[in-house]
């Protein structure tokens, strides 16, 4: 239930003025007389007033568009009990006290036995009404609406006896026909929810003596209400909330609640008729795609965006209300109650017939806050969700007097209007540890990856180390054995030649003292002898000399082969060092693109951390001013939708400007090029609502928002977004120096081109403003014509929309005064650009027109082409002249009717033309002598 003063009670109660008026007094008529006339009997899916969402659509289908709220009166039910066992025996020879007319949907309440009172309702239900039927007239709607995401309750109200519990919270076990509303409702929604991806919980209570205990946990037995100051929900957080996954496991719970509430209630001395019995479902279903009414207008496609993109949720709640019994407790309390406890069994009760009361009569104030009972139920009447109520009443005339108060109960109930609004929101948690999570992989990826590399580079560089030092022990080793042996070979000739030389010495020394002694002959063949020695020593040392000098190429040979080795592997240790440096490059970048990464997901997180804060910021905003919970962007749009909510004062505006500097301009504008097209499409539309504020025009200006918006007209093939931006030209085009850059930027070609492709009425009459503006700039004249703009005008009369063909109009109306002025200052000659370019025929065929804006304008028009010598003989082979002879007569408009007979008699042309149709016109003036009698002087 809505506070007094609250946005949607006050939004609802003047959409309440319209409602067709219930008489509620009692009717003096003697024979029954209709106190209701009921609304068309389609309900709260009804839209009462067609002022929100489509006309004839369902509730939740007008919604899906527009996030506002939907007009929903509270839908009630009667339903009759059949006579019981006790009845039928004691009221054996008397009437019923009603009599139902099930087909009209009234009820016939007898007074006496002459007269009866009759009553409609949105539902008669008889004594034969099945529990199957009840619940589909009664909860199946409101269970729907729950599915789709909008606040629901169900609600019996009655004496004791008369079936409320029967009807909503019969189990059925034994008979499953017999199944109540409960049950009935929570088989829908198990069978509508997903349980992977959505959620379903019960809490179960019972109010008395405003007094809140859990029927699911009876030792919780003094649970307070808590209400959220910023959304206005309230909540009981301190009841149990248990999850549901399947029907068994529901029934259950409400066995146990049944147990403890009879338990409960026998400690605490009373019946169950005495308490409140409240089951709350709370249903959070995830919405895919494009169902979603936040993201169909959000939506987005661009795969940046689309991770960026918070799930949206829907959260609503089906709230099933078995109130206490209607009657009236003896004010000297029963069974054993004091005064006062009696007062506090019935203050709920008591507080909600009040509520409703002040709701049914519009008042200012409801007492909501009056009662545990109320502030629980403070959403559903009068608030924002889809309320059924069903009153139950008995047959026995013996009860009259309660029955009467419960139907008059209904009778109020019906008149309370409620505002539906969608329980719909982005999930900005779920999106935050999506991008956590995203990022966190990133983050793992990325060191593995360079643990990688960094080990692969150690690897080949501990290689490259091995092969050098390998190389350089394997060269160093074959040098020093090739040295050693050299040396060695060396010293072992040396040795021998002087052991040669020793020994031939010796021989030298013995041969000079033989030679002293021995005769000749002797002498002579030791001599041959040492010399053959000679000779085969010095053979030998030959042979030697020669296997030396092998041996030394042999080495040296080997030692070649080794430095080419040993420059190989120098040229394969270079190689591996250009390996190592390409690895480090690679690292490098790698690191670089690590970092680009993390500057992205910061931004990322930035964006999402300024989406949340505007998302807050605004719902705060519109919070106060008791709308709903949407986007910064969405608010705006909002107000481009619902001109008189923004006329509705000082407050709205002031939340434009604040909007304006939170997300700021440059974001706006940047929006206009986003590759989405629906980011586009509300970015424009929001700058075309601030665009038609003077005070921002500048801005926008300024901030490159107008080049931006003749780039929409260029790029965009979006028909919405033609229709939005060229309003926002047209707006900024009310101004000369925003004229004049308009047509510096090209805009009149952009603008005939839109003319030239649009198809949309609306779209052409934004076109044909901006340019009827452009066209009362008296420097514009030739740029204009130069531009097409003239025969985009007149290219636009082809769609025959009233508002286009008045734009055009307009627009020729301000060309041809502009025209004239120059005319007359001398700084234009020669025929009328708009003769020129073929626009006299329309304006002759229209300056009869019916709609009166477009004649006013081409009356104007024909004015100043005609008051120009050198237009006078094109108007006259077009039939122009005889339209401002009509004009100087007919014109309602006396000022114009001066101007045209001024005109037409200074003009020598039109003179002559005239003198020549003389007998006709002298023909029509007698006829109409009333009219004109100066033009009669003037021709005579
Ligand atoms: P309340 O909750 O309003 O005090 P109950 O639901 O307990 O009333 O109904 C009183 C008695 O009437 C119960 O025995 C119930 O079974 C019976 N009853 C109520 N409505 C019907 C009905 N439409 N058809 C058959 N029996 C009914
Ligand atoms: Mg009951």
């Amino acid at each position: 239930m809505a506070a007094s003063g609250g946005y949607n009670y006050r939004y609802g109660s003047q959409r309440g003025a319209l409602r067709v008026d219930r008489p509620l007094s009692v009717n003096s008529n003697p024979k029954s007389s209709v106190k209701s006339k009921s609304l068309p009997a389609s309900g709260p899916r009804r839209n009462s007033t067609g002022s929100t969402g489509g006309g004839g659509a369902t509730g939740a289908a007008a919604s899906k568009n527009d996030n506002t709220g939907v007009l929903g009166r509270v839908r009630v039910a009667l339903r009759l009990r059949p006579r019981n066992a006790e009845e039928m025996v004691a009221d054996a020879d008397f009437a019923d006290c009603v009599e139902l007319q099930p087909e009209l949907k009234r009820l016939k309440l007898r007074k006496n036995n002459w007269d009866t009172d009759t009553y409609e309702f949105d539902e008669v239900l008889t004594e034969f009404a099945s529990q199957k039927r009840v619940y589909e007239v009664v909860a199946k709607p409101v269970l729907e609406s729950v599915l789709e995401g909008y606040n629901g309750t169900v609600m019996a109200y009655g004496q004791t006896g008369t079936g409320k519990t029967y009807t909503l919270g019969q189990l059925g076990e034994e008979d499953t026909a017999a199944r109540g509303i409960m049950v009935r409702a929570m088989e829908d929604i198990l069978a509508d929810v997903s349980l992977e991806s959505d959620s379903l919980s019960v809490s179960y209570l019972q109010l008395y003596m405003e007094t809140i205990q859990d029927l699911l946990d009876p030792a919780n037995d003094n649970i307070s209400i808590v209400e959220d100051p910023k959304t206005g929900d309230v909540s009981v957080p301190g009841a149990s909330l248990v999850e549901i996954r399947d029907q068994q496991s529901f029934v259950e719970l409400l066995r146990l609640g049944e147990a403890h509430r009879f338990a409960t209630n026998t400690k605490l001395n009373t019946e169950s008729s005495r308490s409140h019995a409240i089951l709350m479902v709370n249903v959070k279903k995830s919405v895919k795609g494009k169902d979603s009414a936040l993201s169909s207008q959000n939506g987005n496609n661009s795969h940046m965006v689309k991770s960026l993109k918070a799930p949206v949720v829907r959260k609503s709640k089906l709230v099933v209300v078995d109130l206490a019994g209607s009657e009236r407790i003896d004010k000297s309390g029963s069974e054993g109650h004091t005064l006062e406890e009696a007062k506090s069994i019935n203050l709920s009760l008591s507080a909600l017939g009040k509520c409703i009361n002040a709701l049914a009569e519009n008042s200012s104030h409801v007492p909501v806050r009056d009662s545990k009972l109320t502030r629980l139920l403070r959403d559903s009447f009068g608030g924002t969700a889809r309320t059924s109520l069903v009153v139950t009443i008995g047959p026995s005339p013996r009860h009259r007097g309660e029955t009467a108060s419960t139907i008059m109960f209904g009778q109020r109930a019906m008149k309370v209007e409620n505002m539906l609004k969608l329980k719909e929101e982005f999930d900005y948690k779920s999106l935050a540890r999506r991008l956590d999570i995203q990022l966190d992989k990133i983050i793992a990826e990325h060191e593995r990856q360079q643990k990688v590399f960094e080990d692969e580079m150690e690897r080949i560089s501990i290689e490259a180390q091995n092969r050098i030092s390998e190389v350089e022990r394997n060269y160093t080793d074959v040098l020093e054995k090739e040295r050693l042996k050299y040396q060695k070979d060396y010293m072992e000739s040396i040795k021998k030649l002087e052991e040669q030389l020793v020994m031939t010495q010796r021989k030298h020394g013995s041969e000079k003292i033989t030679n002293g002694h021995e005769d000749d002959g002797f002498n002579v063949a030791s001599s041959k002898e040492s010399c053959r020695l000679h000779v085969e020593e010095i053979d030998d040392l030959t042979k030697l000399l020669q296997k030396e000098t092998m041996l030394r190429k042999a080495v040296e040979e080997e030692v070649h082969n080794l430095k080419s080795q040993l420059t190989q592997w120098k040229r394969s240790e270079a190689a591996g060092k250009s390996e190592i440096l390409k690895l480090r490059k690679m690292l490098e970048d790698e690191e670089h693109q690590k970092e680009k990464l993390e500057g992205e997901i910061a931004r990322l997180h930035s964006q999402l951390l300024q989406r949340s804060f505007e998302a807050d910021e605004t719902s705060q905003q519109l919070d106060r001013s008791g709308a709903e919970k949407i986007g910064a962007l969405e608010s705006l749009m909002t107000q481009v939708r619902k001109p008189q909510l923004k006329d509705s004062g000082n407050e709205e505006k002031a939340s434009i400007a604040k909007l304006f500097e939170q997300v700021g301009l440059q974001k706006i504008l940047s929006l206009l090029e986003a590759e989405d097209n629906d980011v586009r499409i509300h970015a424009v539309k929001v700058v075309a609502n601030l665009a038609a504020e003077e005070a921002n025009q500048e801005k926008i200006v300024e901030a490159g928002g107008l080049t931006s918006l003749l780039m929409l007209l260029k790029n965009s093939e979006d028909e919405t977004i033609h229709r939005v931006a060229a309003g926002a030209i047209a707006n900024l085009a009310m101004n000369e120096i925003n004229q004049e850059l308009i047509m510096t930027q090209g805009g009149i070609s952009l603008l005939s081109m839109t003319a030239a492709n649009g198809e949309d009425p609306q779209t052409l009459r934004m076109v044909a403003g901006a340019i009827a503006n452009l066209c009362g700039n008296d420097k514009l004249q030739n740029k204009i014509r130069g531009g097409g703009g003239i025969k985009a005008l007149l290219g636009m009369v082809r769609c025959g929309h009233p508002d286009v063909l008045a734009q055009v109009a307009r627009g020729i109306a301000n060309f041809a005064k502009c025209e004239s002025r120059a005319s007359t200052q001398g700084t234009k000659t020669g025929k009328s650009h708009l003769i020129e370019d073929g626009a006299l025929a329309w304006i002759v065929q229209n300056a009869n027109n019916e709609a009166a804006p477009i004649k006013r304008h081409i009356e104007l028009a024909l004015c100043h082409l005609a008051q120009h010598e050198v237009n006078a003989k094109d108007m006259i082979t077009s039939g122009a002249l005889w339209e401002l002879v009509r004009i100087s007569r007919d014109c309602s408009r006396e000022d114009i009717r001066t101007l045209a007979y001024r005109t037409l008699t200074l003009s020598p042309t039109f003179q002559a033309e005239l003198r020549l149709k003389n007998h006709h016109i002298m023909e029509t003036n007698r006829q109409n002598a009333r009219i004109n009698p100066k033009m009669q002087q003037q021709q005579a």
